[in-house]
């Protein structure tokens, strides 16, 4: 029987197109080997370039498509940073679709530069509000305010989501947080957590401060299993974290809500990299692996993890970032090809 996903694709721009081909190469590939998977794509414009097309980076049409499809792949895209100008697609559409949990692995990878051979965290970010709320002002010249907004509500539902996964994983939740400055904010924050613990006694929870766990994330990282934070450290100690197990050209991420999933790389577009066929495609590929987890293709997903190994550990295919020449073209067809070959 044939299982049918519809998935919106959203190429981005900058190195986004690129990348998001490689994916759409392994994504093919997996079809021809796991018997009754169909992914119908369904390509919408969104970032930069629709900008001045349309008067903003998502249009109405893209938004469209996104309600009719099950999940969205989604490439970077560059945000402009002048006040006024379109806020990122990303936070847009997390926003738009509630997609609270914001889920970024890191993992030591076989053949890839790890500053510990054995890692294998989860970052899980808060991903509606926090300061990315997008809610600032000049309050007189030269004196700004950004409000940074923490619910009790949206901090035991990404909870829920934190130590739901870490049952599923090695039983160990740290919660990071800055309570000891953010008294009220982080207050609600660190409360939500440990009001959710007592749902989960199975799980060993523990607290960090961010600029503690930045610290920890270089001393021990091997120490962590699931974390759990505010969006903003979340972001910035998820680039922290890509960059101990090889890089930002590695790390995927998923933004989950109760209904839908988007599915992104780490990374932004790159721009100075763009058009030039030498980006690496893994981010995106593993965000495309993250997707079929979701949607329940386990084997799907596994073939894709395989594969991705694989071809690191062999080190023949490598994009500049791991040292060596190989384009974003051969990255994304070597990983189809070992694909079908390990398939076959
Ligand atoms: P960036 O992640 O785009 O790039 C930083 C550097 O990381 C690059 O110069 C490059 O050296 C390296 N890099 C990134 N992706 C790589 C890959 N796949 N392979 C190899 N090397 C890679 O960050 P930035 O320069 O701060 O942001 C550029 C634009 O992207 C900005 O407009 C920013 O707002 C946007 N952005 C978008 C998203 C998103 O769409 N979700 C996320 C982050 C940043």
């Amino acid at each position: 029987m044939q299982r049918i996903y519809r998935i919106a694709v959203l190429p981005g721009d900058g190195i986004g197109p690129e990348v998001v081909e490689a994916a759409v190469g392994v994504l093919e590939a997996v079809q021809k080997i796991v018997s009754g998977l169909r992914l119908e794509l369904i390509y919408g414009e969104a970032g930069y370039d629709c900008i001045e097309k349309y008067g903003t980076n998502l249009p109405e049409k893209t938004i469209d498509i996104l309600k009719s499809t099950h999940a969205c792949l989604k490439g970077p895209m560059t945000t402009p940073e002048d006040p006024g100008a379109p806020p990122s697609v990303a936070v847009t559409i997390r926003k738009m679709f509630n997609l609270y949990a914001n889920v970024r692995p890191c993992k030591s990878l076989p053949g890839v530069w790890s500053l510990k051979p054995n890692i294998d965290l989860v970052i899980v970010r808060e991903n509606t509000e926090g300061l990315y709320s997008g809610v600032e002002y000049e309050v007189s010249p030269g004196k700004g305010v950004a409000l940074r907004i923490i619910t009790r509500e949206a901090s035991e539902r990404v909870a829920r989501f934190a130590f739901r996964l870490a049952e599923r994983r090695r039983r160990y939740l740290t919660c990071v947080h800055k309570r000891n400055i953010l008294r009220i904010t982080d207050g609600i924050f660190r409360e939500a957590v440990f009001r959710v613990a007592s749902e989960f006694p199975s799980i060993r929870v523990d607290e960090e401060h961010v600029d503690a766990m930045a610290m920890r994330l270089i001393k021990e990282p091997e120490r962590f299993d699931v974390v759990v934070t505010t969006n903003l450290f979340g972001d910035i100690l998820s680039d922290e974290a890509a960059q101990i197990v090889g890089g930002i050209g590695l790390a995927a991420g998923a933004n989950i809500g109760d209904n839908y999933g988007m599915f992104e790389p780490v990374h932004g577009s790159a721009p100075k990299h763009a058009g030039k066929n030498r980006a690496n495609p893994i981010a995106t590929i593993l965000a495309a692996k993250m997707m079929l987890e979701w949607l329940g293709e386990y084997e799907a997903a596994r073939r894709i993890g395989d594969a991705v190994e694989a071809v690191l550990s062999e080190g023949r295919v490598r994009t500049y970032d791991l040292g060596g020449s190989a384009t974003t073209r051969d990255m994304g067809n070597a990983i189809a090809e070992k694909i079908l070959s390990q398939g076959a």
